[in-house]
């Protein structure tokens, strides 16, 4: 592949949901843009893999999150895309030998509700504390707190309950039929992108930008930067002059943490649970997994680790969260169920070289670390993606919205 000879206006780092709505946007709106993908395919976080399984598996974001107040949500349907709608249950708990009776179940259900209450209440007052130190007081605490980390990509003593409090949270998680993956890059289908391109250096010290590639350099007007906050932080890409110290801090107030998922296709007679099951298992303290069953009113199950526990299972190697997951199903099934599991994969999110994790989340007193983020740099150095999100950070949705809002920066200091 080679750079584009003409100058653009907008060079686009990243082809991730907000790089690809960066560059819809910003053409539509007449600008010439380059966008630069380090990897060899776009979609970035959000991508659907359609051939491990019978049935597509979104390797990052699946879910319209807030469906109701969710743009793409609002795109699905207006494409005709079939959604699934049911929400997940928690059918069986399993916590370190013993198996939750459904009474146990719903107090289990009524501590959750409580927890992020709390949590969101703490973040609404003036101190930003930990989410850990908001948790209500009951002997469910030690149990319940384990389904943070799947939320928040971290656990609960490392994030930050003003986060949560100014996400913008409303009703609705859906599924698409295809995967999330495939209807981002089908929304962007005529957005060019030059794949293999990891961008090195950014010099904005002039009076537009020169970005530095291994396959060349190329000038713009403009830059807008989506990738992740852990690859900013890394230094994947230097800038000149130096990203100043408040921009820095934001970044690192802001790290990428782990969600990894795990997939396991049963055998079609295999009709032990459905859509809207789900499993939880806890061993000791924090060795935790969610396994929602029924994807697509198929039968996927997919699992779920996050936070320490998810980055030591992939420091373990490849298979230690499929085998944990699995530990979990048996504990509930029997071990007989392992006949019907018919194919496996699993995510490694941590060890992703250009993204080093799978969303942004705060630690406590980072309250307004994101909106520095998504502050530009001498109208010259725009900054989109998930992390610069208020109110819809760590989501597709808020990554589509992040790359429209710095296309109608660069569109407005040009009016
Ligand atoms: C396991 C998992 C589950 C999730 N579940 C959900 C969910 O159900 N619902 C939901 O709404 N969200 C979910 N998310 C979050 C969601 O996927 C992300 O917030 C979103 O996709 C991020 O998009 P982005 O454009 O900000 O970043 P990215 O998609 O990461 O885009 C940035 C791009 O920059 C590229 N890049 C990096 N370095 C360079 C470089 N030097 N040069 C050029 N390109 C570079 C990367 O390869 C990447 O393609 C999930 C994420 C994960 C990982």
């Amino acid at each position: 592949m080679k750079l584009p000879s003409a100058n653009p206006d907008v060079v686009i780092v990243g082809a991730g949901t907000s790089g690809l709505s960066a560059a819809k946007k910003l053409k539509k709106n007449g600008f010439s843009v380059v966008v630069l993908e380090a990897k060899a395919f776009v979609g970035g976080r959000c991508i659907t893999d359609k051939s491990t399984f019978r049935t597509p598996f979104d390797i990052g974001g699946s879910w319209l999150h807030s469906a109701v107040i969710n743009p793409l949500a609002r795109l699905a349907e207006e494409n005709g895309i079939s959604l699934h709608k049911k929400s997940w249950d928690w059918t069986w708990v399993y916590s370190n030998g013993t198996l939750l009776t459904p009474q146990q179940v719903k107090e289990y259900g009524k501590y959750h509700t409580s927890m992020w209450l709390a949590a969101n209440q703490a973040g609404a007052e003036t101190l930003d504390q930990s989410v850990e130190k908001t948790l209500p007081q009951s002997p469910w605490k030690k149990l319940v707190k384990n389904l943070i980390a799947p939320m928040l990509s971290a656990d609960p003593d490392v994030t930050s309950s003003a986060d949560v409090y100014q996400y913008a949270d409303a009703e609705g998680d859906w599924l698409l039929d295809g995967g999330l993956g495939t209807f981002i890059r089908n929304l962007h289908s005529d957005v060019n992108v030059v794949v293999n391109c990891p961008v090195s250096k950014v010099n904005y010290s002039g009076k537009g930008v020169k970005i530095e590639t291994p396959i060349g350099s190329i000038n713009a007007k403009y830059v807008i930067l989506t990738v992740s906050t852990s690859v900013l932080a890394a230094e994947h890409i230097k800038f000149t002059p130096q990203l100043p110290k408040w921009k820095l801090e934001a970044i690192n107030l802001l790290p990428t943490g782990v969600l990894n998922k795990i997939g396991l296709e049963f055998d079609p007679g295999w009709q032990e649970a459905h859509q809207g099951e789900s499993v939880n298992y806890l061993v000791g303290e924090s060795d935790f997994c969610t396994i929602n069953f029924g994807f697509y009113d198929t039968n996927l199950a997919v699992g779920f680790v996050a936070g320490r526990f998810a980055e030591q299972l992939e420091k373990e190697g490849v298979g230690a969260a499929t085998n944990f997951c699995i530990e979990g199903v048996k504990a509930v099934f029997g071990n007989n169920v392992t006949k019907y599991i018919q194919k496996t994969t699993e995510t490694a999110w941590k060890g992703n070289l250009h993204t080093l994790g799978s969303y942004s989340y705060a630690l406590p007193g980072a309250k307004d670390a994101r909106l520095k983020l998504s502050a530009t740099l001498g109208n010259r150095l725009f900054f989109a993606g998930e992390a610069t999100m208020l109110n819809a950070q760590a989501t597709v949705h808020g990554a589509y919205l992040s790359g429209i809002r710095a296309a109608e920066e660069i569109t407005a200091i040009n009016n």
